[in-house]
């Protein structure tokens, strides 16, 4: 499938808003992988997929999780929306033809992110945090220039914030996340 049939089947599946979010994500995608040397079309595929379950309710992703066989964890039974990202690599590779297990394993992580990523992992991790149209978070402009420059520096800065939003606002948090810090702050 080629990218303008993807772009337009994505686009019933999922809110304005979030295609355009999507669409940050492909070119900002693009962009570091001309920095750091990635398969710039991956990238692109990648960024612009990332999210294509999104649309579906929390019963639904629940729902199609299960009837596609995908593994759910506890924390994602009580908070469905994370299923996204794993569900996301499962239309992908079903409903978008993409076979290309890189882009599907940035796809699946781009949430929770995971220890000992792909260089295309880490781009989609971080490119869908910085992305233009991103409402404003702490550090942003520090995060967006390290993307550039220290990738995995990004990716630190990332799962803090993150982190602490989640621990401020008293929300339980995947066990991958914190794996992902250590990993990275250790490296
Ligand atoms: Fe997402
Ligand atoms: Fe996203």
């Amino acid at each position: 499938m080629n990218r303008e049939k993807m772009a337009e089947r994505l686009k019933t599946k999922i809110s304005e808003k979030r295609y355009i979010h999507s669409l940050g994500v492909e070119y900002t995608a693009a962009c570091m992988a001309f920095v750091h040397g990635a398969d710039v079309e991956k990238a692109r595929t990648a960024g612009l997929l990332h999210d294509c379950a999104k649309g579906l309710s929390q019963k639904e992703k629940l729902e199609k999780a299960r009837k596609h066989g995908l593994e759910i964890s506890a924390y994602e039974e009580k908070n469905p929306d994370m299923l996204h990202a794993k569900l996301g690599a499962w239309y992908a590779r079903e409903k978008y033809e993409v076979e290309d297990e890189e882009i599907l394993s940035a796809i699946k992580w781009h949430t929770t992110g995971k220890p000992g990523m792909s260089l295309l992992d880490k781009i989609i991790f971080v490119a869908d945090y910085i992305e233009p149209n991103r409402k404003p978070v702490p550090k942003l402009d520090k995060i967006r220039k390290l993307a550039f420059t220290d990738l995995d520096k990004a990716v630190v800065l990332i799962l803090k914030n993150t982190i602490s939003y989640l621990e401020e606002s008293g929300a339980d948090m995947d066990d991958s996340t914190k794996k992902t810090l250590e990993y990275y702050t250790k490296k």
